[in-house]
C-alpha cells in the first residue's frame, strides 16, 4: 500500500476540521462529512471533498476516521444496518478518535472484528490548538497489526502516539488522565485560594508549587490565576483552553467506569460534581481552570 492514502473523515468540528486539514497536507485524500453543511464547507475549503452521507465519504477509502461528539454517535456511523460495518470491505481501516465510554468503545472494536476491519480507539490530548498545529497525543488501542496500520495516518495529525494495549484501553487511558486533571486543578485552585487568603502573593505561591513537590500540569501549565504563566486560560479571561463541558463529559464517563469496575474514586467522585455544579452556571464557554473563581465567590474577605 503507497504512504498515501484514500481517507474518509465523518466529524469535521472542531477538532476533526483542523485534524482532516492536516491529513490533506500529509498529501492525503480526504473525503468527508459532517451533519453540519456550514463545517463541510469550511472542510472543502481546506481541501477536502464535502460527501453527502458517511455511506458516502467512505466508498473506496481504506481508512475511517470519526471525530464525534460521544459514544451514541461512534455506534450509530458504524453499527446497524445502514452503519458503515455493514459495507466496509474487509480490512479497511477505522480510527475512531472521539471520546466515548470504554464500554462503547468495546462494541465498536467487536463489531469492526465481526465486519473484518481493522480498528483502532485513539481519543487525543491536546485540544483544538494541538489539533491546528498538527502536535496531538494520541492514546490508542488496538492491536498490534491495526496500530501499526494507523500510525501513518495518526502522525500527519499528532506528534506522540502511545499504544496503550488492548481495544478500548486508549479510551481507558483518556478518562484516567482525565479525572487525575480535573482532580489536579481543583486542588491547585483550593491550594491558590488558600494561598491568596492566607496573605501569599499568587506570584510567591506559584513559585513555590511550581519548583516542589506540589508541581503539575494545572499548576506550571495553566495555573488557574492571571499572571503567573503566560500560556494559561486564566490569562485570556479564563477562555478556553478545555472548556467546562468537555471537562464534565470525560468526568462522567470516568465516573461510569469507576461504578462498573466498583473502583472507589471518591476524588473523582467529588471532582465531578464540582464541575456539574460549575457547568450548570457557566457549560462550554469557560476554560475548566476558572473553578478558581467559584472558590474564591465562596471565600469571604478577609476582615
Ligand atoms: P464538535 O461538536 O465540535 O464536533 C463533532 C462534530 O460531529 C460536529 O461537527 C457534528 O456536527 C458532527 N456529527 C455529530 N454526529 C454526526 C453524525 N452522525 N455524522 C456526521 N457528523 C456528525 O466536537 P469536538 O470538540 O470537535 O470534539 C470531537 C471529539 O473529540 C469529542 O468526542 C470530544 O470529547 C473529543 N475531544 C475534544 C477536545 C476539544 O478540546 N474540543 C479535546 C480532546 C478530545
Amino acid at each position: 500500500m503507497s504512504d498515501t492514502f484514500e481517507i474518509a473523515f465523518i466529524g469535521v468540528g472542531h477538532m476533526g476540521g483542523p485534524m482532516a486539514a492536516n491529513l490533506v497536507k500529509a498529501g492525503h485524500t480526504v473525503r468527508a462529512f459532517d451533519l453540519s453543511v456550514e463545517l463541510l464547507d469550511a472542510a472543502a475549503a481546506h481541501g477536502a471533498t464535502a460527501a453527502t452521507s458517511a455511506a458516502q465519504a467512505a466508498e473506496g477509502a481504506d481508512v475511517v476516521v470519526t471525530s464525534l461528539p460521544g459514544g451514541a454517535a461512534v455506534l450509530g456511523v458504524y453499527m446497524g444496518d445502514q452503519g458503515l460495518f455493514a459495507s466496509l470491505p474487509a480490512g479497511t481501516l477505522v480510527i475512531d478518535c472521539s471520546t466515548i465510554d470504554v464500554f462503547e468503545s468495546r462494541t465498536f472494536h467487536e463489531a469492526a472484528a465481526a465486519a473484518g476491519v481493522l480498528a483502532v480507539d485513539a481519543p487525543v490530548s491536546g485540544g483544538v490548538v494541538g489539533a491546528e498545529a498538527g502536535t496531538l497525543t494520541f492514546m490508542v488501542g488496538g492491536t498490534e497489526e491495526a496500530f501499526a496500520r494507523a500510525t501513518p495516518v495518526l502522525e500527519a495529525m499528532g506528534r506522540k502516539l502511545v499504544h496503550c494495549g488492548e481495544p478500548g484501553s486508549g479510551q481507558a487511558a483518556k478518562l484516567c488522565n482525565n479525572m487525575l486533571l480535573a482532580i489536579s486543578m481543583v486542588g491547585a485552585a483550593e491550594a491558590f485560594a488558600l494561598a491568596k487568603q492566607l496573605g501569599l502573593s499568587d506570584q510567591a505561591f506559584f513559585d513555590v508549587a511550581s519548583t516542589s513537590s506540589g508541581s503539575c500540569w494545572a499548576v506550571n501549565v495553566n495555573a488557574p490565576v492571571p499572571g503567573v504563566v503566560e500560556t494559561s486560560a486564566a490569562n485570556n479571561d479564563y477562555r478556553p483552553g478545555f472548556a467546562v463541558a468537555l471537562m464534565q463529559k470525560d468526568l462522567r464517563l470516568a465516573q461510569a467506569a469507576a461504578d462498573a469496575t466498583h473502583v472507589s474514586n471518591e476524588l473523582g467522585r467529588h471532582a465531578l460534581e464540582i464541575y456539574e455544579r460549575f457547568a450548570a452556571d457557566e457549560a462550554a464557554t469557560t476554560d475548566f481552570s476558572g473553578v478558581y473563581n467559584k472558590i474564591v465567590a465562596a471565600t469571604p474577605t478577609p476582615a
